[in-house]
């Protein structure tokens, strides 16, 4: 398929409170706890998550322990579109998010009736920041022609403003679903992502120009370098990455689609671009692989070497009991504004939910006998 020329505009992240509101966030990451310390946290967590009639969903990049509470509790641990599905379907009334604030606003808006927790509400997200409500409603009033699609990393306020919310694993198939319908779109906040999207689907984009600040960093030249050094090794890279890092990937997709590749690619080594949180599921799923971080090189990197997401980090067990213990840190939304920036995210859920492939029998009963075992008589 030919592409259509990248359109952009030109946009500014919020200097002023961007760099601070990264290193705010590195001071209030928590320190690691003992293994005793870890223990108890975790005893007390499932305790106080009974007691509240609590489940927690957390998501992939945040701390090992926390990702191992959340399924031994009988919570989720997935990506944003999988955590979202799961907050609203389950009846637990307190879901406590372990991510960052624009996962808590989801969990909210798909679940006004339940209480929402979180360890910190300052939990951002650089493509949340970087899109701020008022000056993106502008932009969209510039374009009405256009169909306004938004990345789930955004505000409440963004997504209101939307007529669709997708997450990375369902950007691909409904741009391309739109572009079939000669929907032209207006795409933000995450400029790689989109970019990315526009150059697999061909459909006529204008791009917001945001980034995550952790994938910004990944640097094609030295990813070069790296594959040179390590030829038996597979690149896997989330599409939030700069263009000349997924060009050299050998899969490029959701973290949930990144952790099945890891599983079964035939590789003993795998290079992973995205945050360094995924690692732990990676290793779980695919022992025996070794995982090398996709190099972040350059001195004028913010998150040199760690690709880990300092928000994310903020996510940590004495937080958790803490939120549990005194109820703090609830999401807490405007009833008409969450209204809003529901329909743009039922909208996706239920395009998802058309994708999932039809089961059909065959006509072979032999065959058919998985199919059919759990059917009773008629
Ligand atoms: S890893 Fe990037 S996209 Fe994800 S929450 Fe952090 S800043 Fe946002």
């Amino acid at each position: 398929m030919t592409a259509a020329p990248l359109r952009t505009v030109a946009f500014d992240l919020p200097t002023a409170s961007h760099p601070g509101a990264v290193g705010q966030a590195w001071a209030r990451v928590p320190a690691p706890l003992s293994t005793a310390g870890r223990a108890e946290a975790a005893q007390r967590i499932r305790a106080l998550l009974a007691r509240e009639n609590a489940v927690l969903v957390a998501h992939y990049y945040v701390d090992g322990d926390v990702q191992e509470l959340a399924e031994a509790t009988g919570g989720c641990v997935g990506d944003s579109l999988e955590m979202a599905r799961f907050g609203r379907d389950h009846p637990a009334a307190t879901l406590v998010v372990a991510g960052v604030r624009f996962m808590g606003e989801t969990a909210k808006i798909l679940s006004p009736a339940k209480r929402v927790l979180m360890p910190d509400l300052d939990a951002s997200c650089s493509l949340d920041l970087g899109c701020p409500a008022p000056a993106f409603a502008d932009w969209c009033d510039a374009h009405p022609d256009r169909t306004v699609v938004v990345y789930a990393n955004t505000s409440a306020a963004v997504k209101a403003r939307a007529d669709w919310v997708v997450t990375s694993s369902i950007a691909l198939d409904l741009v391309a679903d739109l572009h079939a319908r000669g929907e032209k779109i207006l795409w933000a906040p995450d400029r790689h992502l989109g970019r990315y999207v526009q150059a697999q689907t061909g459909a006529d984009m204008l791009l917001w120009q945001g980034a995550c600040l952790v994938h910004d960093e990944f640097k094609g030249t030295e990813l070069e370098l790296m594959r040179a050094a390590y030829p038996d090794a597979r690149v896997l890279a989330h599409p939030e990455s700069p263009s000349s890092v997924l060009a050299q990937a050998d899969v490029v997709g959701s973290t949930t689609q990144l952790i099945e590749a890891a599983r079964c690619l035939d590789a003993p080594r795998l290079i992973v671009a995205t945050d360094q949180g995924i690692l732990h599921k990676m290793r779980q799923r695919a022992p025996g692989k070794t995982f090398l971080a996709a190099p972040t090189a350059g001195d004028s990197a913010t998150c040199k070497s760690c690709a880990h997401c300092p928000w994310m980090a903020m996510n940590g067990l004495a937080g958790l009991a803490h939120t549990l213990e005194h109820g703090a840190n609830e999401i807490l939304l405007d009833p008409a504004l969450a209204r809003r920036a529901k329909a743009p995210i039922d909208r996706m859920l239920d395009f998802a939910d058309t994708r999932k492939r039809p089961v059909r029998a065959s006509g072979d009963l032999a065959r058919d006998g998985a199919l059919f075992q759990r059917v009773g008589p008629a």
